[in-house]
């Protein structure tokens, strides 16, 4: 059964398919921006975009899909929240990063397959803004900083349907004095020491200091990763523009020919009616949430309760209902043991499943079936429903214990002491922080923190 998804761009439900001979499905989902706590609303999108993933490993082999989803660990609102807490950038983004991983842990999402991060792939960015600039696509503006020229991507607007007069008027108009029309948008930034402090690298050829505009950070990550034309690409509807037109255009113009053949785009969450967002502050974390008592699964469960491309208003009343969907399938579980049966019992689910990923739909087709009883049930067929959705029942996870503030800052000294290469230090600072009852995990782009020392 193939997966279709309504696509952003031709606006029809098209089914997935790899479109490279080797087979491998290629699979680019723009990541959080690690600046501050990711709310529950941005894990609509990650967790939608995990039934995807699994829906996409279930078709063609887990070996199979290559999922990308980056860290946006430099950009606007990275370096303003670093320089509002007079902190290095990598400290917030760091931080930031470790507590998105422990929450993507509890929703059971799976690791995607690379997880970039934007300041690990600025040489490559630099090199697709030197052949955007070769290739005439692109210019120094009056600032230093380089512009894109729009006009010269006829295919420009195309994704987000959005007409000229209106681009003269909205998002890029800012720094219009620097740059040759009104609606080209940056994609390197000149370095300005008050606003970027320590942040900057060496720009493209002919050009200054800076750093890397939003929007050429995906592009990059994504042609470096999975290669020049890729199968799926997405994110939440907010995306579609500016960030995904101009990913199109960029990519493209440097790498002359098309960049995603798909693009899907799922809609916000909302509370009382307004989207959730950082910015507004209307937000609950999963912390929150458990705080309150509710379970993470309650919470992945309730999240894929509305149709994804519809927008879908949080409640506490939601939470209630999910966590007593989750209780009756606990109990069908165990009553299912290891019983063989009917395997084609569940094909309702995945029939909505793979219609648009119609997850209301799933879950309404589950209780039909769980309501029936469990004589002839398979218990392997349900365990496959539970993978797709990425429900885990057997987990009742206790609160996350907060991290004392001296555990943070040694956490923060041992990992710019193993940057430095001073094992020595930290290797002691790795004690201290065992003494003081928590294990420090290392990762390649950063650390977490567990209650509990190590055996
Ligand atoms: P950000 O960390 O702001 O870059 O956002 C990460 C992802 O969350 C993006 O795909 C956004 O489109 C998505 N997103 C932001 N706000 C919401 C929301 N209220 N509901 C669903 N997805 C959202
Ligand atoms: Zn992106």
């Amino acid at each position: 059964m193939a997966l279709r998804l309504f696509e952003s761009l031709s606006r029809e439900l098209r089914a997935l398919k790899p479109s490279q001979p080797d087979g491998v499905f290629r699979f680019y989902n723009c990541g959080p921006t690690v600046y501050a706590p990711a709310h529950i609303g941005n894990f609509r999108t990650f967790v939608v975009n995990d039934v995807i993933r699994r829906l996409l490993e279930l078709e063609f082999g887990a070996g199979k899909v290559k999922h990308v989803r980056n860290l946006t660990d430099v950009d606007d609102r990275t370096i303003g929240q670093a320089k509002k807490e007079g902190r290095p950038l990598g400290e917030i983004t760091r931080h930031w990063t470790a507590l998105f991983h422990e929450d993507c842990g509890a929703l059971n999402c799976l690791a995607p397959t690379a997880e970039p991060t934007a300041t690990g792939y600025i040489k490559e960015q630099v090199n697709m803004i030197e052949v955007l600039m070769e290739k005439g696509h692109a210019y120094r503006g009056a600032d230093g900083s380089v512009y894109f020229k729009l006009d010269s991507f006829p295919g420009y607007g195309g994704l987000s349907r959005i007409k000229e007069r209106e681009l003269k008027v909205t998002v890029f108009a800012a720094d219009a004095d620097h740059k040759d029309s009104v609606s080209d948008f940056a994609l390197w930034k000149a370095y300005k020491p008050e606003e970027d402090g320590a942040v900057k690298w060496t720009g493209p050829g002919g050009v200054g200091e800076g750093r890397p505009g939003w929007h050429i950070e995906c592009s990059a990550m994504s042609k470096s990763i999975l290669g020049d034309t890729i199968d799926l690409h997405t994110g939440g509807v907010d995306l579609l523009f500016p960030h995904h037109e101009n990913e199109i255009a960029q990519s493209q113009c440097c790498n002359g020919t098309t960049f995603a053949h798909h693009w899907y785009h799922s809609e916000h969450l909302l509370v009382n009616g307004t989207t959730m967002s950082k910015s507004k502050g209307n937000y609950y974390t999963l912390r929150d949430l458990i705080a309150k008592g509710y379970s993470a699964m309650a919470v992945r469960y309730a999240l894929l309760s509305g149709h994804p491309r519809k927008q879908l208003n949080f409640t506490l009343d939601g939470m209630h209902a999910a966590e007593s969907a989750l209780k009756t399938l606990r109990a069908f579980r165990a009553a299912l043991g290891s019983q063989s049966g009917d395997a084609a019992s569940f094909e309702p689910v995945f029939v909505a499943l793979h219609d648009d990923l119609n997850t209301p739909g799933a879950l309404g087709a589950l209780f039909t079936i769980v309501n029936r009883g469990p004589a002839g049930i398979d218990a392997a067929a349900f365990d496959r429903v539970l993978f797709a959705l990425g429900l885990k029942l057997e987990t009742t996870e206790a609160p996350k214990a907060e991290v004392p503030a001296d555990v943070a800052a040694l956490a923060e000294k041992r990992w710019a002491a193993k940057q430095a290469k001073d094992f020595a230090a930290a290797d002691a600072l790795r004690k201290e922080i065992a003494a003081a009852g928590w294990t420090m995990l290392d990762r390649k782009d950063g650390y977490s923190l567990e209650p509990g020392k190590k055996a």
